[in-house]
């Protein structure tokens, strides 16, 4: 079997081929799950490029290649073993590892609009044991993200689109201004809703990507994870070391469950982001939703920067309904087919209102300043038929 060069191939055939290569003793098309915690040496440090799981794992590092082609990484694996890619054991756990790439004391430009765990971990974790300096910048504003670049910023981290409230953040102007006001400074982007089949930050100037996997790329509800994907050797070298160190790598099974999602990545993205743009319209005209938030819409506040990065707008909604806590409450409780649980990305639509749950920990006084309200209800809308989708919801408001 040939190796192809990733880059030569379309998204659908990445998400099969990417760097991927049948397990050399026996020709398997899709790798053993190694359990083993260890490796034989010939003689003390002769080995076959694996001592011990943590530091190496041939399941983990197909998956974590397999990422790394789909996000367009180009490290081959003499450059590093896993072509850039480091997979974690939750995506909280990939943010932390990347965040041990700075010193104490570091100031660290975030996006407003975080996921709520993201957020608690820079302000009540980060700020506090490693002394960040962290500045919630809207980053779809070109003037506050102007003033927020500072030449002693060490690290951006932008969410594109957010969690919850979906603003889509510009990442080549990200990079220009970065390189203008503060170069050197790492350049990260949280692509968990994106996806690379719809978005790919490293061919924006970015630096590094992370996905939460738990979502789109292990795709079934099925694994918590995360992925780090790094495109410049001295990168893949400073990771490799702080994934050792730290530790919180993702297991062999789960690595073979998030491999065996992500071979179907782009069939399903294909199906959310056709799902998603009729739901989203059929919301719109609905009597008893005050407002919608798609990236795909022309009254997306960043359409056309969404229209220009992306190449579909995802299976994520946010919708404002009319009425309160009462109204949005009532609906949740009424869908069938969605069910009411965190999380996203995953084959079965599921709903969930951000102010009570996934958003809980954000300070009540920045949610409401983000808009995350009592009116706010996120879809993130599966694979089923559309149809019955648009019936769910059409019973739920009757
Ligand atoms: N980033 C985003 C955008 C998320 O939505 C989540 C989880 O919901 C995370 C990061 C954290 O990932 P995990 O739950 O796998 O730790």
């Amino acid at each position: 079997m040939s190796h192809l060069d990733p880059r030569e191939m379309r998204p659908a055939t990445r998400c099969v081929h990417a760097n991927q290569a049948p397990e050399p003793v026996t020709g398997a098309v899709m790798p053993p799950i190694f359990t083993s915690s260890t490796y034989a040496q010939d003689s003390p440090g002769v080995h076959k490029g694996y001592e011990y799981t943590r530091s190496h794992n041939p399941t983990r590092y197909a998956f974590e290649r397999l990422v790394a082609g789909l996000e367009g990484a180009t490290l081959t694996q003499e450059q590093d073993p896993s072509q850039g890619g480091f997979a974690f054991a939750s995506g909280m756990a990939a943010i932390g590892t990347a965040l041990e790439l700075l010193d104490a004391g570091d100031r660290v430009v975030a996006m407003d609009d975080l996921y709520g765990g993201t957020n608690r971990l820079f302000s009540r974790v980060r700020e506090r044991t490693q002394n960040l300096q962290v500045a919630y910048t809207d980053l779809t504003d070109d003037d506050a993200l102007r003033a927020a670049l500072t030449p002693d910023t060490k690290m951006i981290w932008v969410e594109t689109p957010s969690n919850p409230t979906l603003k889509v953040v510009d990442l080549a102007r990200v990079a220009a201004l970065a390189q203008e006001k503060c170069p050197g400074a790492l350049l990260c982007c949280d692509n968990t809703f994106a996806t690379p089949i719809n978005q790919r930050p490293l061919e924006h100037g970015f630096h590094i990507v992370m996905h939460s996997i738990t979502k789109y790329i292990a795709g079934h509800s099925d694994v918590v994870g995360g992925i780090l994907v790094v495109n410049t050797p001295e990168l893949a070298e400073r990771l490799r070391f702080l994934q050792n160190s730290v530790g919180s790598v993702l297991s062999p099974f789960d690595s073979y469950l998030a491999l065996r999602g992500a071979k179907t990545l782009q069939l399903r993205i294909e199906r959310h982001n056709a799902s998603a743009a009729r739901i989203a319209e059929h919301l719109a005209d609905h009597p008893k939703v005050d407002r919608v938030v798609y990236p795909g819409r022309a009254d997306h506040p960043q359409h056309d920067v969404a229209a220009s990065q992306m190449s579909g707008f995802g299976g994520m909604i946010t919708a404002y309904f009319k009425g309160g806590i009462a109204e949005s409450r009532a609906f949740l409780e009424r869908v069938r087919l969605f069910a009411l649980a965190e999380s996203l990305g995953g084959v079965e639509s599921l709903i969930e209102h951000p102010a009570i749950m996934t958003h809980a920990s954000v300070p009540a006084d920045q949610r409401e300043k983000l808009g995350i309200s009592d009116s706010l209800v996120r879809f993130s809308v599966g694979i089923e038929d559309v149809d019955d989708l648009i019936a769910d919801i059409d019973q739920a408001f009757a």
